[in-house]
């Protein structure tokens, strides 16, 4: 009896060690310095400008990994030569006057007004980062600035206001959530600057109007039974948005019902792509790894797209799936409401932009110009959610 109490007691002992590992504390400074991933460099033919003002270059090493040495700097511009075996750099065209650093952990890159990088110029400071061979530039940005610059990527600033203040907080709430994720698995940055997450170009996208809508929803977030959601968005979504259970089953709890299916007030916007029946081969043989001869026909029903290929065998498809087999910009949305045979050509034709699930963009524009503001806007696209301060739910928070 004893002995089973011991081991009761130690599995105990084990769950609670195990539960206190995953909670990590978040505070909201944490989000002062979001991670964004501008760019993976190449660590031999680096040659990586970056162009600013009082611009000068920081690095730790295995003895101070918290200090970061290199000095102030009156230069305009820096050229890193090479990241690996050693750092070589020189400042504004001093090239004769080129560093090297032999052992080197982290660099960080500051400015006294902003950092220019391949065109685009942002705020903050850049980090390089090495993980697994890799090195990572990373622009540390706080959350403020760096929804100053989405919120205009992502939908138009000449929109109705209530439609970009919308856009702000499911921005906002993406972020923190994808943030926390990220930060719990040991990344090494906490966004990518595309559309893989959410498109952040940097200062030249900022607008006045755009700046209202992050200054007056600040710190505003979306949660469901107590946690941020994952606030999705689409550019229009053809008359109704779809369950995101449907379309991410693998991301989303069946019993989370926030990414409800809901009629929409925009109607969307039509589309028409043709594609060659060859490409659709190739990308379907090299995802499906079966020899595939001819193509026969091409049709959809309820959601799915089914291929008879090799003369009699069908393979069927989400259309969801589909846009990833032959590209979101010609199968432009799951809606599709015809598919053609044209000679060598198939021929799709739709309704909507985007993954639809979610906020549809064009449809919180359609309900703010009827007189709806951001907290209407938000609830009637994500379903029982509630819009509270990034503060207040971090205090309560069990992450
Ligand atoms: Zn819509």
């Amino acid at each position: 009896m004893k002995k089973y109490i011991i081991i009761l007691l130690f599995i105990h002992y084990f769950i609670i060690t195990i539960a206190g590992a995953n909670s990590i504390k978040f505070l909201k400074t944490d989000f002062d310095n979001l991670r964004i991933l501008i760019d993976i460099i190449d660590s031999e033919k680096t040659n990586l400008v970056v162009k600013g003002n009082n611009i000068s270059l920081r690095y730790s090493t295995e003895k101070f990994p918290s200090i970061y040495q290199g000095g102030f700097s009156l230069a305009n511009q820096i050229t890193i030569l090479n990241l690996n075996p050693v750092l070589k750099f020189f400042y504004d065209h001093n090239y004769d006057k080129t560093d090297e650093i032999p052992e080197y952990k982290d660099i960080m890159i500051l400015s006294s007004n902003y950092l220019e990088y391949k065109n685009r110029k942002y705020r903050g400071k850049f980090f390089i980062v090495n993980k697994d061979k890799k090195y990572y530039l990373v622009n540390l940005v706080g959350i403020n600035e760096y929804l100053k610059s989405v919120v205009p990527s992502e939908m138009p600033s000449s929109w109705h206001i209530e439609a970009l203040k919308a856009q702000a907080i499911a921005a906002r709430t993406y972020a923190i959530k994808v943030t926390i994720e990220r930060r719990k698995k040991g990344e090494v940055f906490d966004l990518y600057s595309t559309v893989l997450d959410q498109a952040y170009y940097g200062i030249d996208k900022e607008n006045p109007r755009t700046d209202e809508a992050v200054e007056k929803t600040k710190d505003l977030i979306i949660v469901y039974d107590n946690q941020p959601i994952w606030a999705l968005y689409h550019s229009n979504c053809g008359g109704q948005t779809i369950d995101g259970r449907m379309v991410f089953p693998k991301r989303l709890d069946p019993t989370h019902q926030y990414l409800s299916s809901v009629k929409c007030q925009y109607s969307g916007k039509k589309w028409e792509n043709k594609v060659e029946i060859y490409t659709i081969k190739k990308n379907l043989e090299k995802s499906i790894k079966i020899n595939i001869y001819s193509i026969e026909n091409i049709y959809t029903n309820n959601f799915r797209v089914y291929i008879i290929y090799n003369r009699n065998s069908i393979y069927s498809l989400y259309n969801w799936e589909i846009r990833k087999l032959i590209g979101y910009n010609i199968i432009r949305s799951p809606y599709i409401s015809k598919i053609g045979i044209e000679g060598e050509h198939v021929v799709f034709e739709g309704i909507g932009f985007g993954h639809g699930v979610g906020l549809c963009q064009f449809g919180a524009n359609t309900l703010a110009k009827n007189g709806f503001n951001y907290q209407d806007i938000i609830k009637y696209y994500y379903k029982n959610v509630e819009i509270i301060d990034l503060g207040r739910w971090l205090e309560n928070a069990n992450i």
